[in-house]
């Protein structure tokens, strides 16, 4: 159209921001009771979605949540800087007073099991448990102290406040920290360390910064935030003093060769180019895998090879007719609004289902 591009995305957070700043959220009216009991696992975006879906559909709603926060990655994962938890927590407010009941601390295959969940009456059951498990590379001195997941770490800073000096589970602020991964938690993790007064804060990548998967924006802030970029390194080997902490890591320097599966340039290493380099924190960020516990503990439940609770995609209805599944879970790493859309679509259908 030859225009200016329009930043939506910024356009919707300013009509957001103001109807909360301007204190005019209105609670919708809520009908009476259908008496229909229907349980979530997991709070993060998909649950949220869900829960309030159904409930002004008049349903009794009863949100499971294994940690000691309600939110999922919009709380634990998400930088402060980046998404304030206390907007998350006006949004988890008015589902409270819409009358969505929350249970932290219950993690559903263990505290609970899917039959407890029968037995307590429950017609229907969303799954939204996350892609919270994370991968490393299983290279040699990877469990060196200092090194840890980027779940892990940007939990403890989110979520149990250790970055405070006081607290009881404070946790390590590198001089050089170390982050590997490209992609936008990496980006987070790597933003975080520098705020907590990194000195040399690095992103360590195999490919080049074309390839890297996170978006520009993010990268971009990175930069201007000082933060160092050793794209064409991936790590070999981690090394540690007599105490056990890391200390140094080795890099295999990489060229580019020809594209994969993924359509990317591939990373072939330079034989002999190897360097050392000091750090004393590592942040390892190389992807992560849907939670398999709710998946492994349910009996029948269809599974996909990478994990992923399988569905059928408008309905979001698994092989077991009162289980439904959405976000990370069902789509392995995505993203908030694909989250949101699918407990939207569930609870839909849960609904339809059930007036049948
Ligand atoms: C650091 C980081 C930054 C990100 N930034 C962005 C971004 O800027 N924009 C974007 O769109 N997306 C972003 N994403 C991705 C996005 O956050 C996820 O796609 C989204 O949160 C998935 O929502 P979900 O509801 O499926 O799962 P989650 O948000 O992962 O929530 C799952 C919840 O289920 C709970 N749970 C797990 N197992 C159980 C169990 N057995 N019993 C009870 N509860 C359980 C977990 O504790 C968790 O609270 C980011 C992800 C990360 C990690």
């Amino acid at each position: 159209m030859k225009k200016q591009p329009v930043a939506i995305g910024y356009l919707e957070r300013f009509a957001a921001d103001y109807e909360r700043e301007s204190g005019n959220i209105s609670i919708p009216e809520i009908p009476v009771r259908n008496g229909i009991k229907i349980a979530v696992v997991g709070s993060g975006p998909a649950g949220l979605s869900f829960a309030g879906d159904m409930i002004k559909l008049g349903y009794s709603v009863t949100v499971f949540e294994a940690l000691h926060e309600i939110g999922g990655v919009l709380k634990y994962g998400i930088p402060e800087f980046r998404l304030p938890n206390a907007i998350v927590d006006v949004e988890i407010d008015n589902l409270r007073k819409m009358g969505v009941e929350f249970i932290p601390d219950c993690i559903i295959g263990k505290t609970l099991t899917y039959d407890d969940l029968h037995e307590m009456n429950f017609k229907g059951i969303f799954v939204a448990s996350g892609a919270g498990l994370p991968r490393f590379m299983n290279i040699p001195g990877e469990n060196l102290i200092g090194i840890m997941s980027s779940n892990e770490y940007l939990t403890r800073v989110n979520l149990m406040d250790a970055a405070n000096p006081e607290s009881d589970t404070p946790v390590i602020k590198g001089k050089n920290v170390a982050i590997i991964g490209g992609g936008n938690t990496a980006m987070d993790s790597v933003r975080t360390a520098r705020r907590l007064g990194a000195q040399r804060a690095m992103i360590i990548y195999r490919r080049s910064e074309e390839e890297m998967p996170a978006r520009i924006e993010e990268i971009k802030h990175a930069k201007e935030e000082g933060v160092e970029f050793l794209t064409l390194h991936n790590p070999i080997e981690y090394i540690g003093d007599e105490r056990g902490r890391v200390r140094q890591m080795r890099l295999q320097k990489m060229e580019l060769g020809e594209p994969d599966a993924s359509g990317r340039r591939s990373p072939v290493p330079i034989p002999n180019a190897i360097e050392t380099i000091d750090v004393d924190e590592v942040v390892v960020s190389v992807g992560v895998s849907p939670n398999p516990l709710v998946p492994n503990s349910i009996k029948g439940l269809q599974i996909s090879k990478w994990g992923t609770i399988v569905v059928n995609q408008e309905t979001m209805r698994s092989d077991l007719s009162d289980i439904y599944a959405g976000g990370d879970i069902v789509r392995g790493g995505a993203t908030v609004i694909l989250a949101m859309g699918d407990g939207r679509r569930a609870a839909a259908a849960m609904h339809e289902q059930l007036q049948k």
